[in-house]
């Protein structure tokens, strides 16, 4: 059957837009959510997909044009889902049992080859790669960048914004649900998880509109596929029915890195999610475990308690965030039981079992005792593995970590092979969006000539609980560790003017000072926009500053930030608004 693709949707309400790149041509075989085009509007650049499989026997369309919404873009022999029919008898006694119609096509139509050739190809467009390709093509690069998902990686897509989005959500109920406590009425208020969910896929699809954006306009080529090394120098991919290889004088890995689940009986229960199926849980459930009490379930175990659900999480170690300091562990801990969150900590999650009423059974010891806990959904929460093919790189002898589980790199974020480098989740050294981002600059700037290096003495963290919690630096545990003598000045938002309006004066600033030169080497803040305030410290840390020089800093008043000067202040002969 012929079909007309015809344009039904733009960026935001947009009516018109330019072809910027066209990806089909006459005779290529598509599948549905094959890319068709790029449309640039003035609400940003989309790229438009296709809703049927089958072979494109006309364009309507060409590079340049302006075209509106509901133009034929192309014609399509569609007949794929008929074809598959009249050799569905075939089919169900053959091998390809089930195989599509894209399938069936691909089989008659030859693909169509390319050789392309470039001085950066980057595979992966997550936070790494995208702003290696950027950060490469400001720098005068050619740069081919390969994505077989969707630009942005965990972080945009299965991660820190759809969380945020989230987050955001479960706060401002909270608050509707606090509203007397403000002097305001707010009744009937109520939650609808499909529209907290929609909120989240319009502001991903938007930011992931806004990088390609970016790219195109710094005329970066992406490429959707898989990339494949197949030499040193080259890779291979393919982008619908073409066939690509790329020639790359440089190579940057940023394949970033998937949820883990445990290696234990009842991990694949149906109701045994990841943080990737909670991202879309359209419906909340009654009761949930997390199994780990690290950021991500954490940051999970508050957005789903102030959403309303019952929840309990079971941690291995004998606190929940147990990299962090104890004052900081002791404060979130007791903030999460005043909010109703069950802590299990110190148990070791060792079956799931799945009950007569559908429901969960998380078995765990404690000590020699065995537990039990149910529930409708279980989330774990475990860690995450760099996605690497470990074969394949060690077919180019591309060195791993002595654990073998990540990509060895120097601090340039070369591999042992001089022209491929490797950023990201995929080198495991911290799994942090930023981390990533910056080591995908220091990676394009050396490929380009401009020497630099990695350094991780000051990366700041986020932790997205209810107080946020934020660190940077040296901690105290970190201290004791290396011999450094220190000195500490604390200050609680239970004493900051701002924190009060808010309603949030939960928490505390501790600035970490070296005792020998008076120079700040760390903090942590728990509290109000703790994820925000923490970039003060971070500077402070990074341009060794002394924490006298902050307190000559005059901050703004009322700011929850004062309660920054005042930690320094407790550092050099007291607070002005406290007293112990
Ligand atoms: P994590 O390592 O932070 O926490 C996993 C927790 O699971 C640990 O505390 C561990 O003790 C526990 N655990 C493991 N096996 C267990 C068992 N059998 N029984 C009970 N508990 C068990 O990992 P995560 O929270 O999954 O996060 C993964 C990575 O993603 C981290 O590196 C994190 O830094 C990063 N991340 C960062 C942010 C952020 O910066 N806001 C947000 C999300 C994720």
């Amino acid at each position: 059957m012929m079909l007309d693709i015809v344009l039904d949707k733009l960026n935001g309400h947009a009516k018109d837009g330019k072809v910027c790149r066209i990806y089909i041509s006459v005779g290529d075989t598509i599948n549905a959510d094959d890319n068709i085009c790029d449309i640039e509007s003035k609400k940003g650049s989309s790229t438009f997909k296709s809703n049927f499989s089958g072979v494109i026997k006309s364009i309507e369309i060409s590079e340049g044009d302006t075209i509106s919404l509901g133009a034929v873009i192309a014609k399509i022999e569609g007949e794929a889902v008929g074809v598959k029919e009249d050799n569905k008898k075939e089919d169900n006694t053959s091998s390809n049992k089930g195989a599509s119609s894209f399938n069936y096509f691909a089989g008659l139509m030859k693909p169509k080859k390319e050789e392309i050739s470039c001085d950066i190809a980057i595979v992966g467009g997550g936070p790494g790669g995208y702003v290696a390709a950027i950060e490469g093509a400001m720098l005068g690069a050619n740069v081919v960048l390969i994505e077989k998902e969707n630009l942005g990686g965990t972080c945009l897509n299965r991660g820190c914004i759809p969380t945020k989005t989230l987050v955001r959500s479960a706060e401002i109920y909270d608050s509707l649900c606090r509203a007397d406590e403000f002097g305001l009425i707010a009744e009937n208020v109520s939650v609808n998880m499909k529209k907290i969910i929609q909120r989240k896929n319009n502001i991903v699809e938007e930011l992931r509109n806004g990088i390609q954006f970016i790219l195109e306009k710094r005329n970066v080529r992406i490429i959707k596929g898989e990339g494949k090394l197949v030499k040193e120098d080259s890779l291979f991919v393919k982008e619908n029915n073409t066939e690509i290889t790329i020639n790359a004088k440089n190579i940057i890995l940023a394949t970033g890195s998937k949820a883990m689940k445990l290696p234990i009986l009842g991990a694949d229960l149906e109701n045994v999610i990841t943080s990737n199926e909670a991202l879309d849980l359209d419906k909340l459930p009654k009761k949930l475990i997390i199994i780990g009490g690290g950021i991500i379930g954490m940051e999970f175990a508050f957005m789903y308690s102030k959403l309303g659900v019952d929840v309990y999480v079971v941690e291995y170690f004998d606190s929940i965030l147990a990299t962090l300091d104890k004052d900081i562990c002791d404060e979130i801990t007791a903030i999460a039981k005043d909010n109703n969150i069950k802590l299990y900590t110190g148990c070791k999650v060792e079956e799931i079992l799945k009950g007569e009423d559908n429901q969960s059974i998380v078995v765990f010891s404690k000590e020699d005792t065995k537990k039990y806990l149910s529930a409708d959904k279980v989330l774990m929460a475990v860690g995450r593995a760099p996605s690497i093919d470990t074969a394949e790189l060690e077919k180019f002898n591309i060195e791993l970590t002595a654990n073998k589980r990540a990509i060895s790199v120097n601090d340039k974020m070369q591999t042992s092979l001089n022209n491929i480098y490797a950023i990201g989740d995929a080198t495991n050294i911290i799994q942090l969006a930023h981390v990533a981002s910056h080591q995908g600059v220091v990676a394009a700037r050396n490929i380009m000539g401009k020497e630099c290096s990695m350094n991780y003495d000051v990366v700041p963290s986020a932790i997205f609980t209810h107080p946020e919690i934020a660190v940077v630096g040296v901690s105290e545990k970190d201290a004791e560790k290396k011999g450094i003598e220190i000195e500490i000045g604390k200050f609680p938002f239970a004493a900051n003017g701002k924190a009060m309006t808010y309603g949030e004066k939960e928490g505390f600033v501790k600035i970490i000072k070296d005792k020998a030169t008076g120079v700040v080497i760390g903090g942590a803040i728990i509290g109000p926009h703790a994820t925000d305030l923490i970039a003060e410290l971070a500077l402070a840390v990074k341009n060794k500053l002394t924490a006298e020089q902050i307190t000559e800093t005059i901050h703004a008043h009322p700011t929850t930030a004062e309660a920054i000067h005042e930690g320094a202040l407790a550092l050099e002969g007291g607070s002005l608004h406290f007293v112990n």
